[in-house]
């Protein structure tokens, strides 16, 4: 009889964040397929679990899928883990999980952390409907595209972002979209567990820089100052008593650009 494939999710940061569930597959399979199987080894250790880890990662995905396949058929029961949370969300495993699927094989997720449910859940934006859209992509052009496409989404929008990216990421976010409330949770279960809330602009100024990023960008409203035109929004504000220079310092602030760039705007 085939075995099982199951799909079991660990800790993001703190050890304490896995299933009763999840310990007791891992002790049952025969053997648990990882990312890296130095760093599983430490989870494994803490909860004396010894059974045979073979590493599954991007780069030898094609090769050990057929490997693992062939064990669950001829009767192995395999756990695939991550380096972090649930296996697949941004991590390896879509192939695996497809090719089990494919060959007839029960497919077991045994659920737990993600770090983006974990920073929505405690991010106080709206949660009736949100977008997951993985990792930021690394450079400005390609990031600024995506965020346009993404702008008229009227759900929150979810991303990872590596830190050394972290600033640039809000640079950008303030220029598409500078007027969204954006919460940031670092170091989600970790010891400097921290959520950021705030524009863009202002984030961007005061956030520490290390750790582990989750990001989160509100939905936008129909009052989105971001859909209206530069122009208008500083005509708009002139319209209410104030002077021009003043407009365009506050339009620059609330979608995080200089005000040069605001006013050279105008002036076209
Ligand atoms: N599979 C994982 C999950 O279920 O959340 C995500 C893996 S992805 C390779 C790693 C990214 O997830 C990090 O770069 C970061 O953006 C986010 N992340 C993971 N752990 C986190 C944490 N403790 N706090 C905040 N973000 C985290």
């Amino acid at each position: 009889m085939a075995g099982i494939l199951y799909v079991v999710a660990t800790p993001i940061g703190n050890l304490e964040d896995i299933t009763l569930r999840a310990i007791r597959i891992l002790k049952e399979v025969t053997v648990i397929a990882c990312e890296d199987t130095r760093h599983t080894r430490k989870l494994l250790d803490h909860y004396e679990i010894s059974k045979p880890a073979i590493s599954y990662h991007e780069h030898n995905e094609a090769s050990r899928t057929a490997e693992i396949i062939e064990r669950l058929e001829a009767g192995d029961h395999v756990a695939l883990v991550s380096d972090a949370g649930t296996p697949l969300i941004s991590d390896p495993g879509y192939r695996v999980v497809a090719a089990a699927i494919a060959a007839g094989i029960t497919v077991v997720p045994i659920p737990g952390a993600n770090a983006a449910i974990t920073a929505l859940s405690a991010s106080g934006l709206p949660i009736d409907a949100f977008r997951f859209c993985g990792f930021l992509p690394p450079k400005t052009t390609q990031r600024r595209k995506l965020l346009e496409q993404l702008k008229p989404e009227t759900c929150t929008l979810i991303f990872y972002e590596a830190p050394h990216r972290i600033l640039e990421a809000l640079e950008d976010i303030a220029a598409v979209m500078g007027s969204r409330e954006v919460v940031l949770a670092r170091e989600l279960t970790k010891m400097h567990e921290e959520f950021a809330r705030g524009k863009p602009a202002d984030l961007a100024s005061t956030i520490s820089t290390r750790g582990e990023f989750t990001i989160l960008i509100g939905k936008a409203t129909a009052a989105d100052p971001v859909d209206t035109p530069i122009e208008d929004q500083v005509t708009a504000l002139e319209k209410q008593g104030m002077a021009r220079m003043d407009a365009i310092k506050q339009v620059a602030k609330t979608r995080g650009l200089s005000k040069r760039e605001v006013y050279k705007k105008v002036s076209e």
